[in-house]
């Protein structure tokens, strides 16, 4: 008994002092990519090389440094690897949540200079008193819609000690009727799609939508499955066969995330903070500062 207890006076708290503490993330983890403006000519490497199809040229800049579509992003490094002028690299940052499907869009920072628009947004002022309701407790009902569980997966662990989701008042709970919002992960395929409607048609307002993985977002690698609707963040070109129709059901439905966190699947920090952005807490959330082509604006699918 006093071994044991000894022991666990020895071990102290597992839980990470997070957010006041930075975790340690793996040397291999790629977060928030990074581009610089540089002129590419012919040099088509990196589209090569994506297998997610994350790569744009920009309109107004065919011959240099692409948009990278962090939605449809699964952070291979592929591309960071063939490319000659090294214009593509991906940073240690984990926060990589953006408050709309258009924020991430990773356009290049002109050399020496601040990405296009300036500073990240503080998300208190992005979010405003939008979700201050829910500060103190959140609860959340996780829907699997088609993912392949490793979404899944970095999501249940935020229920374990190193990460104690219950600190920040947030809970998993089993039904949408006690929930104050819902965690979708997976592309959303066909057979998933009236449960999905159903459950969020069965959370009480006011309520939230949170976007886990490239997959929920865009479809991810199976945005082009004839089971697969794209997501719930889809843009032209996110929707499988058939989808738009079923896509329809899901913005009439008000399926419209509020939070988008990127990542196949994202890093179980990733979604911490990105839920605690949506509640207009941490450090700044990747807005819409990103975007290098103003609204309107096409881009080129490379
Ligand atoms: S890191 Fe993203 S953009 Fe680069 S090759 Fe992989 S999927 Fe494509
Ligand atoms: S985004 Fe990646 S990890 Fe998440 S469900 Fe899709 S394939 Fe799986």
């Amino acid at each position: 008994m006093f071994r044991i207890l000894a022991e666990r006076l020895k071990q102290g708290s597992r839980t990470l002092d997070w957010p006041r503490k930075e975790p340690a993330l793996s040397p291999r983890y790629r977060g928030r990519p990074e581009l610089a403006d540089t002129a590419c000519g012919d040099c088509r490497a990196c589209y090569a090389a994506c297998p997610a199809g994350a790569l744009f040229t920009r309109a107004d800049a065919p011959g240099r440094t692409p948009l990278l579509d962090m939605a449809r992003c699964i952070f291979c490094g592929a591309c960071a690897e063939v490319c000659p002028e090294g214009a593509i690299r991906f940073s240690r940052d984990y926060r990589v949540a953006a408050a709309s499907r258009e924020g991430l869009l990773v356009g290049p920072r002109a050399a020496g200079g601040e990405g296009a628009g300036g500073a990240p947004a503080d998300p208190a002022a992005l979010m405003g008193d939008r979700f201050r309701l829910f500060r103190r407790s959140l609860k959340l009902r996780e829907v699997s819609a088609g993912g392949c569980n490793a979404c899944e997966a970095d999501t249940n662990v935020l229920g374990t000690l190193v990460y104690d989701l219950g600190r920040f008042g947030i809970e998993f709970t089993a039904s949408p009727r006690h929930a104050d919002g819902l965690v979708v992960t997976g592309p959303v395929t066909r057979n998933m799609c009236a449960a999905l409607v159903d459950t969020w048609a069965a959370v009480p307002r006011p309520r939230l939508l949170v976007a886990v993985g490239a997959c929920a977002i865009s479809g991810g690698l199976f945005r082009e499955a004839p089971e697969c609707l794209g997501g719930l963040g889809g843009t032209a070109g996110d929707t499988g066969p058939g989808a738009p129709a079923v896509a329809d059901t899901l913005t009439e439905a008000g399926l419209t995330p509020d939070i988008y966190v990127p990542g196949c699947p994202p890093n179980p920090w990733s979604i911490l903070a990105g839920i605690l952005a949506l509640r207009g807490e941490g450090r700044p959330l990747i807005p819409d500062w990103t975007l290098s082509v103003g609204p309107g604006q096409t881009i080129v699918r490379g």
